[in-house]
């Protein structure tokens, strides 16, 4: 028998995927993924369509959330998994984000448009999708007018500090961004560990104090990374005694980038980041 398929990290339209949530649920089911999480960004909005794609495929689907932090001045996504949309504190926490990510944007075109992005802020939402506004948005307008090639070019040529389009700001902390996800009955990941350019010391630093505001667990296995990065960060769940996760952060269907699903598995020895919740596979 073939390992069960588990990905618990993938984005909709409810932030910046590309694939309405009902459809994400769809594909999933057709790749024959086992277990899925929704994970947009600081947005519970697409799970209810979701639940009901769900249930009509026969996909279990975990209910979560991917929030955005600032820690020692760097960006760093924590999910949320197994939460409880609509639960007050976190909503009125994801609120304020949405806030935040708006101002952002007035911010980031006028730097757009000072180096020629014709219509950065209307173009930015022309690609939006719901109410929350993101620099994949931007990334999408910039390729529209032919700054870019593609999205992950448009970031990193424009949108990454440095970069005319960057603008700083202050997300939750990880107390508070934790505490939501607690609140809301939730298991909090840190996301994509290495994606964050943090030396040994920071990367120590910045676990120590994401376990002290609660957080129980780090993404072992994520689409798009190097090789040997499983092995790093497993290695680093050891030391830590953290729970382990896996996901795609699945965005849009690409023919060269990341799928649904498509991910090795996790090491037999670290414990899953399921283990004991009730959304645990029944395998
Ligand atoms: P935001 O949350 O609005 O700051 O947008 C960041 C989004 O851009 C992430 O969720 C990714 O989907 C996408 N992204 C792709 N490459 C990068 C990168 N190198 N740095 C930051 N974001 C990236
Ligand atoms: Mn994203
Ligand atoms: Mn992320
Ligand atoms: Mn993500």
């Amino acid at each position: 028998m073939s390992p069960p398929c588990i990905d618990l990290h993938a984005h909709s339209t409810a932030s910046d995927g590309i694939l309405e949530p009902a459809a994400l649920v769809a594909r999933a089911s057709r790749l024959g993924v086992d277990l899925l999480a929704l994970t947009d960004h600081d947005t519970t909005g697409g799970l209810e369509e979701a639940e009901q794609a769900a249930r009509f495929h026969g996909v279990p689907l975990v209910h979560g959330v991917e929030i955005s932090v600032t820690w020692d001045g760097t960006l760093i996504h924590v999910l949320g998994l197994g939460i409880t949309a609509g639960e007050p504190t976190l909503e009125a926490g994801l609120e304020s984000l949405r806030r935040r990510r708006n101002g952002r944007g007035e911010a980031m075109a006028a730097g757009l448009a000072s180096v020629g992005v014709p219509d950065p802020l209307a173009g930015a939402l022309r690609q939006q999708t719901t109410n929350i506004l993101s620099r994949t948005h931007f990334a999408r307008h910039l390729v529209a007018c032919g700054f870019a090639d593609d999205v992950e070019g448009a970031i990193r040529d424009y949108l990454v500090p440095g970069k005319p389009g960057h603008v700083h700001v202050e997300w939750a902390s990880f107390d508070e961004a934790v505490g939501w996800i607690l609140a809301a009955g939730g298991v909090a990941v840190i996301a994509h560990p290495g994606r964050y350019g943090l030396d040994a010391e920071r990367e120590t630093r910045m676990v120590t104090d994401f376990m002290a505001a609660g957080g129980t667990a780090i993404e072992v296995v994520c689409g798009r990374s190097r090789s040997g990065h499983a092995e790093d960060y497993a290695e680093l769940a050891r030391r830590h005694d953290l729970r382990a996760s896996l996901g795609s952060d699945f965005h849009a269907p690409s023919a060269t980038g990341v799928e649904l699903g498509r991910l090795e598995s996790l090491p037999d020895d670290l414990l899953p980041v399921w283990a004991g919740r009730e959304w645990a596979p029944q395998f």
